[in-house]
């Protein structure tokens, strides 16, 4: 590999997933479409702007049709909504607007454009139709094409990418990121995104080296850059000099043996120094996980996150797509549990072409078991494919973001609606299986112990608990310092979950990305903790660890853990405590 002549830029950002990786740029950046600003233009150059949307609308209309005459003519419905959209293009509401617009505003194409967009789009949502609401999303499609040809930006697709790169974005979504073709892409960077969001998460998923929130990523790279992406650390280092790049060449390679032998050991029991089993499963977001789940030596799916099937494929899956699916996934665990969690929609897993819905605090707003309520026959096909499959494994079925008592009695009378169906449609099911709500609300931890009267179980998501009760928006860069699993707030909500769960007698596991931290299991172990759930690739680093703790010695810890007072006092305590078992260094030279 040659090295750039290039100035040496080092940049730190945020860890999104851990490992190293070197390779050349290549530059993604959607943004373009929606970064747009307001200029006038003179009366004498009004024409010239119409004319330059009506070039953009041609552009984007031809290569429509290139796209629609590709496809296989049995696409069905999904044909339809392109032909549909052929029509949009020319539809006197966008087209005819527009044009309207520049030339009576005297603005650019571009802000006309996203002006009327807008109209089109509030006005149709206003109307009490189901179908027409629909076609929010063919607007929204349509003029968002026009407009990357106005702006100049390629539409570049992740699953298009043909060489082996590190990927550089302004920003990923996790349906984006689940785009990922493993052996195309080593590693990503983006300006933007924080700690333990769901890119990160679908990073480690993918076992690819990211950085995040580096800011100016996108500033400082040019396409075909030499890059050096230290996940680990959150460093990113552009255009690296001889010595760096010879330095962290050895340290891939000492990191890949070090990472083979914990998966050697990965088969081992996780069964503390004194002899206390503990259960530690995976995470997963797709079915095609699981074999990796199997290797890292998980004992169970503790939580399955079904909405990226439904991101991946931008539609909503009918009852019988998802039951192939969640079969294929618990036939493969069986004996083992399998978690299902009902979809987690909206916050930062929202898509354009399964909601139209546009939110100021999306996070706050209409997301996961609040989008189901809200759109029961989504939900019901859901519940329908989950009890189905359940004839054929072990599941449990898992609730997300349940904020009030009433929102879980209201999930019970769907599930009773969804058998009522299966009943009638004598459908072969099983509906006696276990019912658990994620504890990730700081409302649902104040009222564990009501909602424990309703459920079999709590999961503890830490990785929202955290970001409700902190305040802070996981996927923003600015307030990343503010993500603190170790936080007293944090730790005192966890033991009250812990004790709720105890006095009214149900199971209790975690899996928030805390779980996966070796960092956090002698807390969460002397705090009586025995159930976790991690992203599977965490799984040796932290069976090694509790292999060798002694839990008589984590719970005495833990008491004087909870008495100080903020959380670079507990890092340090742990830190000093547990130094000889902590794998901190063992890669480093
Ligand atoms: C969590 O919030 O901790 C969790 C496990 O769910 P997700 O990361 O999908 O929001
Ligand atoms: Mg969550």
């Amino acid at each position: 590999m040659g090295i750039s002549k290039a100035e040496q830029i080092i940049l730190k950002g945020i860890s999104g997933s851990p490992g190293i990786c070197i390779g050349k740029a290549y530059i993604v950046d959607r943004e373009g479409v929606n970064i747009t600003k307001r200029y006038p233009v003179s009366d004498a150059l009004v024409p010239n702007e119409i004319d330059r949307f009506k070039q953009a609308v041609l552009k984007a209309k031809n290569d429509h049709a290139k796209v629609i005459d590709s496809l296989d003519k049995d696409l069905g419905e999904n044909l339809n909504i392109l032909e549909t959209h052929m029509v949009l293009f020319k539809d006197k509401m966008l087209y005819g607007k527009t044009i309207e617009t520049i030339s009576k505003d005297k603005i650019n194409a571009e802000w006309a454009l996203r002006k009327v967009s807008r109209k089109v789009k509030i006005m149709f949502q206003k109307i009490d139709d189901v179908y027409l609401q629909a076609r929010v999303n063919d607007i929204v499609q349509v003029s968002d094409k026009i407009m990357s040809y106005l702006v100049g930006a390629q539409d570049i697709k992740i699953s298009d990418i043909n060489k082996r790169v590190i990927i550089v974005a302004h920003d990923l979504s996790p349906a984006d990121a689940s785009q990922i073709q493993l052996e195309r892409v080593k590693g990503f960077v983006t300006d933007r995104g924080g700690k333990d969001s769901h890119t990160s998460i679908i990073a480690k998923a993918l076992r690819i080296p990211s950085v995040l929130g580096l800011g100016i990523a996108t500033i400082n790279i040019e396409s075909d850059d030499f890059l050096i992406v230290d996940g680990s650390s959150g460093t990113l280092i552009i255009n690296p000099d001889e010595d760096t790049l010879f330095k962290y060449e050895e340290r891939m390679v000492k990191l890949e043996e070090y990472r083979a032998g914990l998966e050697r050991d990965s088969h081992l029991p996780a069964v503390t120094k004194d002899g206390i089993s503990l259960n530690l499963m995976a995470n997963i977001e797709l079915v095609e996980e699981v074999v990796a789940a199997k290797d890292y030596g998980a004992i169970g799916i503790g939580l399955f996150r079904t909405e990226f099937l439904y991101l991946d494929l931008k539609r909503f899956p009918t009852e019988d797509e998802l039951l192939c699916k969640y079969k294929e996934l618990v036939e493969f665990m069986s004996p083992q549990s399998v978690t299902i969690r009902t979809l987690d929609i909206n916050g930062d897993k929202v898509n354009p072409y399964l909601t139209s819905i546009e939110e100021a605090n999306p996070s706050l707003g209409l997301r996961a078991v609040r989008f189901c309520l809200e759109n029961e026959d989504i939900f019901i096909t859901q519940l329908k494919a989950i009890f189905r499959a359940a004839a054929f494994g072990n599941i449990k079925l898992l609730i997300p973001m349940i904020s009030c008592v009433e929102e879980i009695i209201q999930v019970k009378q769907v599930m009773n609606k969804a058998i009522l169906e299966l009943e009638y449609e004598d459908k072969i099911f099983n509906k006696d299986i276990p019912l658990g709500v994620m504890i990730e609300v700081p409302s649902a931890v104040m009222i564990a112990e009501n909602l424990a009267e309703h459920v079999d179980f709590f999961s503890i998501g830490t990785n929202d608990l955290i970001q409700y009760s902190m305040a802070i928006d996981r996927s923003n860069r600015m307030v990343a310092h503010l993500y603190q699993a170790l936080n007293p707030a944090v730790l005192k909500m966890i033991k009250m979950t812990y004790d709720a769960a105890e006095k009214k007698c149900i199971d209790l596991v975690m899996c928030g990305e805390m779980a996966g931290d070796p960092m956090n299991i002698p807390v969460l172990v002397g705090m009586g903790l025995t159930n976790f759930s991690m992203n599977s690739a965490s799984v040796p680093i932290v069976k090694r660890l509790i292999r060798n703790l002694d839990t008589k010695k984590a719970k005495n810890n833990v008491e004087k853990i909870m008495k100080l007072n903020c959380v670079q006092e507990i890092f340090d305590f742990i830190l000093e405590e547990y130094k000889d078992i902590l794998p901190f260094g063992e890669v480093d030279e």
